[in-house]
């Protein structure tokens, strides 16, 4: 069950400094079921107010460790003035492609295969080609779809901000070989922006949570049965 309006999580940073995530937000949302949609998802409207979860680049380290793309250590390095200009620039690139990528995923929801030639695809190939690689085995991103709970992955380095892109990409990229898009669906509720995958058992899932979008929409339907 999802949340959003919990207390405010602490980070704890690598050196040991306790932040606030955030003063006026609600704590980032995964209920995707993927990490790419969760990365959609950053920017959502799940009360009629819009949150921007990766606004500034301290935003932008918060919610990659928060939804475990990244881990702390890894890029503790660049939380460090040197690298402000840098995370900001990362940022806004980061944005930018989110914007490219929910218009991909606006188009290929709901439809059965993908095709190799997309532009999109090209874009996401060019940057899982850039940076220093490695291989490692890691846990699957989605345990409860998969067989084996173990994957092979490809990892860029975090050596600097331009790596921060790529590891999002890499996470487009299991989506767009792993998921089944027929059941990648944008919640139903009015003017809701969130993206899933559906992995219930009946494929019938319809809202990002029934606490946000589900709950509000069978209250409306039963309004609107009572004045009948
Ligand atoms: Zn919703």
């Amino acid at each position: 069950m999802v949340i959003l309006y919990e207390l405010l999580p602490i980070n704890i940073q690598c050196d040991g400094a306790e932040k606030m995530l955030t003063q006026d937000r609600p704590p980032p949302i995964f209920l995707g079921d993927d990490t790419a949609l969760d990365f959609l998802n950053s920017v959502a409207v799940p009360r009629a107010t819009e949150f921007e979860w990766l606004e500034s680049g301290p935003d932008l380290l918060d919610w990659l460790v928060a939804s475990g793309l990244c881990s702390e250590d890894e890029l503790c390095h660049l939380r460090k003035d040197a690298f402000t200009a840098d995370i900001e620039q990362a940022a806004r690139d980061i944005r930018e492609f989110r914007d490219s990528f929910r218009a991909f995923i606006q188009t290929v929801s709901g439809h059965p295969n993908l095709l190799a030639e997309h532009q999109m695809i090209g874009t996401i190939n060019s940057l899982l080609g850039s940076g220093a690689q490695y291989i490692q085995i890691d846990q699957a991103p989605d345990i409860s779809a998969q067989a084996k709970p173990l994957i092979l992955t490809s990892k860029h380095q975090l050596q600097s901000a331009l790596d921060l892109l790529p590891r999002i990409a890499a996470a487009c990229a299991y989506l767009i070989c792993n998921a089944d898009f027929r059941y990648v669906r944008n919640c139903e509720g009015s003017g809701c922006t969130m993206y899933f995958q559906d992995v219930s058992k009946n494929h019938r899932r319809r809202w990002c949570s029934m606490d946000v979008c589900g709950n509000r929409a069978k209250a409306a339907a039963h309004r609107k049965h009572k004045k009948r």
